[in-house]
């Protein structure tokens, strides 16, 4: 559609008025709504971002409970950040809040600016964070265009360009900042975010109860389904492992650190060698003697896990054995297996550890 067109068929205090009472009367009861603390929604919307409203909540709770101010977290021991992240995904995520509250709280004396332009400065902040910082904690009429915010707003206006697209996302907040009431700029961006996780939903969205329905084109020519308009992902790379449990004369088994840059970055991990494909684990015995020296009683428990990143799957097939020469490890550490917990892993070996128990 042609910008100039675009508003024609909206008339923006009424789309806003029905918006907002609808969102008064029907917003969820949100911890982090019950807060105006920057901080604290700076944390809920990083955890927010790709991650369902249940199981954030308890990540919150925690949170906030064991980083109760900026300085708690900008000087806590990274491992104890991640520890408290573990399960929630996206760790790089976990330590750029960190770095970033660091900041904060080192050049602006621990208080969040106020300001786009400093806000997009800080570590892990990008246009989304910025905005919803702004318009929920200080009620500055930003735009946070998420992807519940595309979905509703591509449907109202019938935006067919690829949402995946960095120009379709200013696209969006160009529209938002042409929608934004000033007077509430916190209640509107929650409210087009609130409808679009309740009401415009991906797939069965609820138009005979919408306060938008008498605004939005798509449902008014019953092509609401045609909307967003989102490049197909490519799939994601099957990539497949052996990992190990490893035991020695202590009955403490090995775990190591992953590096510090990349996937999973200084998460802990059982040692895993990779393979070509899940019909090598019938070598599992060459391959491990092949690639760990002085390792005993390999068996493979024939147990597989799978887990699934955005661009890479992971097969993990578990073989146990016993290590009783002593061997250095780089980045590794012998435990006992109750004190496993105190280590963070990535979900993967968490549902392995759960295998230990
Ligand atoms: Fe979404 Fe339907 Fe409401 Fe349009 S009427 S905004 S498609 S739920």
């Amino acid at each position: 559609m042609n910008k100039t067109n675009l508003f024609k068929h909206v008339d923006v205090n009424q789309f806003n008025h029905d918006l907002l009472h609808w969102f008064y009367e029907n917003k969820r009861d949100l911890p982090w709504r019950k807060t105006q603390n920057p901080y604290y929604i700076w944390i809920s919307e990083i955890m927010l971002q790709q991650t369902q409203v249940d199981t954030v909540i308890p990540y919150y709770e925690r949170f906030i409970k064991t980083f109760p101010t900026m300085e708690d977290l900008a000087y806590a021991d990274e491992e104890t950040v991640l520890k408290n992240w573990e399960g929630l995904g996206y760790y790089s995520r976990a330590r750029n809040l960190q770095q970033g509250v660091r900041e904060v709280v080192e050049e602006y004396d621990a208080k969040i600016p106020e300001t786009r332009k400093e806000i997009l400065s800080l570590k892990g902040v990008g246009p989304y964070t910025s905005g919803a910082i702004l318009s929920i904690a200080y009620n500055v009429p930003e735009p946070a265009v998420d992807g519940n915010v595309m979905r509703v707003l591509s449907r109202v206006f019938m935006i067919d360009d690829d949402i995946t697209k960095v120009k379709t996302k200013k696209h969006f907040e160009d529209i938002v900042y042409r929608l934004i009431p000033h007077t509430d700029p916190s209640g509107f961006n929650q409210s087009l975010m609130e409808l679009g996780a309740l009401v415009c939903k991906p797939r069965q969205p609820e138009c005979l109860t919408c306060p938008l329905q008498k605004h939005c084109l798509a449902y008014d020519e019953g092509v609401q389904h045609e909307f967003p308009v989102k490049k197909k992902k490519t799939k994601p790379k099957p990539m497949s492992y052996i990992v190990l449990i490893i035991y020695n004369s202590k009955k403490q088994i090995l775990i190591e650190k992953r590096p510090e840059n990349g996937l999973l970055a200084n998460l802990w991990q059982f040692p895993m060698i990779q393979i070509e494909d899940d019909d090598q684990i019938t070598h599992g015995e060459q391959i491990i003697t092949k690639n760990i020296k002085g390792v005993t009683d390999i068996e493979n428990t024939k147990k597989q896990f799978f887990h699934q990143f955005s661009h890479l799957k992971w097969s993990l097939n578990l073989f146990r054995a016993n290590l009783l020469v002593k061997e250095t490890w780089e980045r590794g550490k012998w435990v006992d297996r109750g004190d496993l917990e105190l280590y963070p892993f990535p979900v993967s070996h968490q549902k392995i550890i759960q295998t230990l128990i």
